[in-house]
C-alpha cells in the first residue's frame, strides 16, 4: 500500500494545501478527500489525468471537497475517458450535486467519462481495499475511514474528535492519520481532536505509526515540541510518502 500525503493543512491554512493523500494498491489509486486548495498539487503531483480511480469523502466542509469540481474540469479537458467513482454519505453526495449546479457542471454533459455514485457504508470495498468506516465527533457528520489490502491497514480519521466507534476503527492499524488542531483542547473548537486526546494512540490501540495533520499554525511549533521523544509520533508535511 502506497500513501503519498497531497496536503496536510486545516481549512484556512496559508502554507500547506488543505488536508488530502493519496492510496494506491496494485495499480488502483483512490483519492481521500479533495479540498479548495488541493487541485493544484494533485495536477502538479499527478500529469496523467487517469492517476486516479476513485475518489472518497469524509464529509462535506468546503476544505475537504470543494476542489472536487475544478479537479474533473481538469480531468475532462485533459482527456480523461477512464470511469471514476465517487465514494460518499448520502448528506455529502446531496452537497456535492449543489456544488456542480453552482459550478455550471451536469457531469452527464459535460463529462467526456463516467461519474459514478458510490454510498459509503460502515464496510465495503473500493477497487482492492476493504473499508470500514466510523463517525467521530464533528460539526457535521465525518466519517473515519480503515482501508486494508494486502494484509496492511492505513486509517484516516478526516476532522474531528475520537469516539468509541473510531478508536476501535483505528485499532491495530500499521499507519494512522489523524487530524489534530492544537496540543490542548480549546472550548472554542470542541468539534477537532487535540493530542492530548491522541497522544496514547500507539500503546493504548497498538497503532503503528501516527501522523498528526490539519493543524492549526499557531501550534505546529508546540505541536512539534510535543511529539519530541514520542516514537512513531510526528507532524505530516506534504509529500510524506508511506509503503506499508
Ligand atoms: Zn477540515
Ligand atoms: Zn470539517
Amino acid at each position: 500500500m502506497d500513501i503519498l500525503a497531497l496536503g496536510v493543512g486545516e481549512a484556512a491554512d496559508a502554507d500547506f494545501p488543505n488536508s488530502s493523500v493519496t492510496v494506491a494498491e496494485g495499480g488502483f489509486r483512490l483519492l481521500i478527500d479533495c479540498g479548495h486548495s488541493v487541485p493544484p498539487v494533485l495536477w502538479r503531483t499527478f500529469a496523467d489525468p487517469e492517476a486516479v480511480d476513485a475518489v472518497v469523502f469524509t464529509h462535506r466542509h468546503p476544505d475537504h471537497c470543494f476542489g472536487l469540481v475544478p479537479a474533473l474540469i481538469r480531468w475532462a479537458d485533459d482527456g480523461r475517458r477512464k470511469p471514476l467513482d465517487l465514494h460518499v454519505a448520502a448528506d455529502v453526495r446531496r452537497h456535492l450535486e449543489l456544488l456542480f449546479a453552482a459550478g455550471g457542471l451536469d457531469p452527464e454533459r459535460d463529462l467526456p467519462f463516467a461519474l459514478t455514485w458510490r454510498e459509503l457504508e460502515e464496510e465495503g470495498s473500493i477497487g482492492p481495499f476493504r473499508v470500514t468506516t466510523a463517525p467521530t465527533r464533528h460539526a457535521v457528520p465525518n466519517w473515519a475511514l480503515r482501508l486494508e489490502a494486502g494484509g496492511k491497514v492505513f486509517a484516516y480519521s478526516g476532522d474531528g474528535r475520537p469516539t468509541g466507534q473510531s478508536e476501535a476503527l483505528f485499532r491495530g492499524a500499521d499507519l494512522l492519520f489523524h487530524e489534530c488542531l492544537s496540543v490542548h483542547a480549546v472550548p472554542s473548537q470542541p468539534h477537532h481532536a487535540c493530542l492530548d486526546q491522541l497522544a496514547a494512540f500507539p500503546q493504548d490501540l497498538g497503532v503503528g505509526s501516527m501522523r498528526l495533520y490539519h493543524v492549526w499554525a499557531s501550534e505546529r511549533a508546540a505541536l512539534e515540541r510535543a511529539c519530541a521523544g514520542r516514537p512513531g509520533l510526528e507532524l505530516a508535511r506534504p509529500g510524506d510518502r508511506f509503503v506499508l
